[in-house]
């Protein structure tokens, strides 16, 4: 079990990291990287809390303490449980779970389910790879960022018929006795810079010319080749917690990697050329993702939903009609995101040819697409709500300033009661919440709406939906069901 000051000192190892156009010499002690460092040290610092303990994690077979995030999840109880740690993350740092394992142990889980079905297929022993990977993440405590997403180019050609270059999608350019050689990119790798490891797999169904850009592998954050470019912060300076009291304590950096001819040593490679199981690795990470995503959200709009009714009652409007009517929805979409989640982890499933179970992929995929499609209407409603102060409010520099605070104090205030400060606090925390990144991170991250849509439609039992209504109907055409042809004839006869 590593402290947080043992995370830190680990991430100073010559890894290649820009940020606003510079290359960083230290992530730990960059002022802007250290929002993104504090943030995932916050999984460091709950797991030495005596209090977590029991909660966060669970003795190996070995005997020894590690995360109960990076063990595989095998029942029902054990999805459940990984609930409570996501809320736990995500409760203490205001809806957004610290990163040190939250996206890649998702993962970790998929390739070990696939790894299975291809050494089953190919004779190929990647299982053990996985396994001695777990392995190494669990006793060394590490951090990692999930790679899944390619930059890839043009989204209406295949990895191998991109025009302009062929390294949109990470692929293998060369292979060796002891490893392979890589190029190419990812996007958007939530915390990557600040991870020890990270994790690579296709993010799509490959077809055998993709065949190069089926691959999987993990290498540690300072490997030779490896160029990580920030994602642009949303704010810049350290500790203004007044102005974004989200934005200012947690930067995800959602990063761009660059592999320029990476050596990846044979032990590691979990995928190499199987192109037909490319799409099994995309299709199981999002399976097991769902959880965390699901659950993360319904903690952040517990306080999203808070943040509504404190801004209406600051500014005594929250007896209105319309904002109770607003208010109203807001609660019903927080508590059904949290219903509908915790219902896919009660309906689990379990992986055939293996002991791991995943949430429910089709109350999983409605959960996901439901917060994801409504977001933009529950920030229409908080904005509306909060009045234009949300995005107006003067720095709290001016609000502190001796010559500019008492002006501010009097002009800016709300309902008697209520201190001027409280209700620029709620405004500011309001824009955080409401920040284009949030809109975009909500309808992308974890996968865009048409993703989950897919999904949904491939899954669903239509045939029963069908054999529902032709009952209703009197339509009799042969085709069998079991559900609905069992069913008492209705009306009754003969009454
Ligand atoms: C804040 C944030 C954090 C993230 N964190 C991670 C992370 O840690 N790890 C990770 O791997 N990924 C991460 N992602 C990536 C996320 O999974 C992707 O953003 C998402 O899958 C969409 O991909 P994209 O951004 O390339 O958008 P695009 O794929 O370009 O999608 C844009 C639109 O084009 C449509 N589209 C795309 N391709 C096609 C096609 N062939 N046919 C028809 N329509 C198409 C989509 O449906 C969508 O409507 C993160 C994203 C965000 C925003």
């Amino acid at each position: 079990m590593k402290t947080p000051q043992q995370y830190i000192e680990s991430l100073k190892d010559g890894r290649v990291v820009y940020c606003n156009g510079e290359r960083v010499k230290d992530v730990t002690t960059h002022p802007i990287l250290k929002i993104c460092r504090d943030w995932v040290a916050m999984d460091y610092v709950l797991q030495s809390d005596s209090r977590y303990q029991d909660l966060l994690m669970e003795k190996d077979e070995d005997g020894e303490l590690v995360s109960f995030a990076l063990m595989p999840q095998k029942s029902r109880e054990d999805l459940l449980r990984l609930r409570e740690v996501v809320k736990l993350w995500a409760r203490v740092c205001f809806g957004k779970p610290p990163g040190a394992k939250f996206v890649a142990k998702d993962g970790l889980n998929a390739v070990t389910v696939v790894s299975q079905k291809i050494d089953k297929k190919y004779g190929t022993q990647y299982a053990e790879n996985v396994e001695a990977y777990r392995k190494h993440l669990q006793k060394n405590d590490l951090a990692f960022a999930m790679g899944l997403t390619d930059v890839k180019g043009d989204r209406s050609l295949r990895p191998s018929q991109q025009k302009r270059h062929q390294d949109y999608y990470v692929r293998i350019v060369e292979e060796r006795k002891d490893g392979i050689i890589v190029r190419g990119a990812k996007t958007h790798i939530s915390q990557a810079p600040l991870c020890n490891e990270i994790l690579i797999a296709p993010c799509r169904a490959m077809r055998e010319d993709d065949k190069a850009y089926a691959v999987s592998f993990a290498v540690p954050a300072n490997t030779p080749g490896i160029t990580m470019i920030s994602a642009e912060p949303e704010v810049h300076e350290y500790g203004n917690l007044f102005d974004h009291p989200i934005a200012g304590s947690v930067y995800i950096n959602d990063a761009t990697i660059i592999f320029e001819d990476v050596f990846v040593p044979k032990e590691r490679i979990f995928l190499k050329g199987e192109w037909d199981f490319a799409g099994q690795v995309a299709y199981m990470f999002a399976n097991f993702h769902r959880l965390s995503a699901e659950t993360y959200k319904a903690m952040e709009l517990e306080l999203f939903t808070g943040a509504a009714l404190l801004m209406a009652e600051y500014n005594g409007v929250e007896k209105a009609p319309h904002i109770r009517e607003k208010l109203t929805w807001l609660v019903m979409y927080t508590e059904a995101v949290e219903v509908i989640g915790r219902s896919a982890c009660e309906h689990c499933i379990s992986e055939p040819d293996s002991d791991l179970v995943y949430p429910n992929p089709m109350y999983a995929n409605i959960c996901k697409f439901y917060f994801a499609d409504n977001w933009h209407q529950a920030t229409k409603y908080i904005q509306d709500i909060a009045g234009g102060i949300a995005v107006t409010a003067p720095s709290g520099k001016d609000f502190m300033n001796p010559e500019t605070h008492d002006l501010l104090d009097k002009y800016l205030g709300g309902r008697e009661g209520v201190p001027t400060e409280h209700r620029l606090r709620m405004a500011k925390l309001i824009r955080d919440l409401t920040s284009s990144y949030e809109d975009v991170l909500t309808i992308h991250a974890e996968g865009s709406l048409e993703a989950q849509k897919l999904s949904i439609y491939s899954l669903a039992d239509f045939d029963r939906y069908k054999a529902a209504a032709k009952r209703a109907a009197r339509i009799q055409d042969g085709v069998k069901d079991n559900l609905f042809r069992q069913l008492p004839e209705f009306p009754p006869k003969g009454l």
